[in-house]
């Protein structure tokens, strides 16, 4: 009860007259369409956090669990969270005075007439949810959308959105059916339910909500529910921005029975003129020791180790794929692999493949391709269609023995 009045009135005398819904309004969902669940935002949920929601017609609020709706003709609310519990303005139409309920379900779903709400100045299509993890003592914002949406407004944000059509194309179907291979692996794991199928950022795939490059539509409806599967299940197509000149098959830390077509058995280098094809690095000395000595995962492996003699790739498989990384010090030697010191230093090590060495007081870091070199390479297809390759050659060839199919629905 301490909330209620608490919130500043000025802001709720612009709001609202919100009344309870009758059953006659509904969101627009298309009921026939997969839906991909998005995780927009997971935060912690004790302290104080204000959302302001915005829907142009008018939003709907609904408490999942007792299915009680409350629709207000404004425009605009703030909702709130603090310890563990999800807050939602309502007006009391005996005392015409705005109260503060609780949301007692710790869950709520907001969906507008218009199928577009704005939450903090972002906007994104279909409905949002507010959900409380009390053992985690985090809330999670869930967006949930079409299948077919979720690709055209994830498309900008994975290519350029001035690439031709063709390469438009490629990322539509990579992207369907990457999304689709997590709709499918959430379903399945029965033990790990978790609420969202995709992470909004590079996880999974990028995604921002809406945009206005609308002629982007057109790859998605040329390319309306098409997606790879391999042996009748639906591939997992993975991407990035250039591949290096990695041969996959050669790589010997991923194990590709489940997922052959990802071993690629022949060079895309299609990508050599891009700046990433080969880059080089140089860290002070004291920069790449802070970053160690400062990362939780290797503990206190970096603390009182002397003074730094050398660095060098103790190990690297057949592909070119750094595996260990030894580091001299004058008290002791510690090895590291490579995918370690990578998650260490994203911003500064750009793929897998690359050597180092110490040089003066600087680490001098060289490789080859972006991201993780694993199945579609973006910028050796983009090359390929100035070539006049069509996406679906292109798909075979960065994605080999797949097959192309529709979506059926329900
Ligand atoms: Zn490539």
């Amino acid at each position: 009860m301490k909330y209620i009045y608490k919130i500043r009135l000025t802001f709720f005398l612009i709001l609202t007259i919100i009344f309870t819904i009758q059953s006659f309004i509904k969101p627009q969902t298309n009921k026939n369409s997969f839906l991909v669940r998005v995780l927009l935002e997971e935060k912690n949920s004790l302290k104080k956090t204000f959302f302001k929601i915005e829907a142009e017609k008018g939003i709907i609020l609904t408490s999942p669990h007792s299915n009680k709706k409350f629709f207000t003709k404004q425009d605009k609310i703030k909702i709130f969270i603090e310890d563990n519990n999800i807050y939602i303005p309502l007006l009391n139409k005996k005392s015409n005075q705005i109260k503060i309920k609780k949301i007692k379900s710790k869950e709520l779903k907001i969906t507008s007439i218009n199928d577009f709400i704005k939450i903090n100045n972002n906007t994104y299509q279909g409905n949002l949810k507010f959900k409380i993890e009390e053992k985690n003592n985090n809330y999670l914002i869930i967006n949930t959308l079409s299948l077919e949406d979720y690709v055209y407004y994830v498309l900008p944000s994975e290519i350029y959105p001035s690439w031709p059509e063709e390469m438009r194309k490629v990322q539509a179907v990579v992207s369907r059916s990457y999304a689709l291979y997590y709709i499918n692996q959430v379903k399945k794991n029965k033990n790990n339910q978790r609420p969202y199928d995709l992470k909004r950022n590079n996880f999974h795939q990028t995604y921002n909500g809406f945009h206005e490059y609308y002629y982007l539509k057109k790859a998605i409806e040329d390319t309306k529910d098409m997606i790879l599967i391999y042996n009748g299940q639906i591939a997992l197509t993975m991407f990035d921005a250039c591949c290096g000149g990695i041969v996959t098959s050669k790589m010997s830390n991923i194990n590709f029975s489940k997922a052959p077509y990802l071993a690629r058995d022949y060079t895309c280098n299609f990508c050599k003129n891009y700046k990433l094809y080969k880059w080089k690095k140089i860290i002070p000395e004291t920069i790449f020791l802070n970053i160690l000595k400062n990362d939780q995962k290797f503990k206190n492996k970096f603390k009182n180790c002397g003074k730094l003699k050398k660095v060098y790739v103790a190990k690297k498989d057949k592909s070119g794929i750094t595996q260990k990384i030894r580091i001299v010090f004058s008290k002791k030697i510690i090895s590291i692999s490579g995918n370690d010191l990578w998650e260490s230093m994203k911003n500064k090590i750009k793929s897998l493949s690359f050597q180092i060495k110490k040089s003066g007081n600087k680490i001098i870091i060289e490789g080859k391709g972006f991201g993780h070199q694993i199945g579609l390479c973006q910028r050796g297809a983009r090359l390929l269609v100035d070539w006049g390759w069509k996406f679906k050659n292109i798909l075979k060839f960065y994605y080999p023995n797949t097959k192309f199919a529709r979506l059926k629905h329900a």
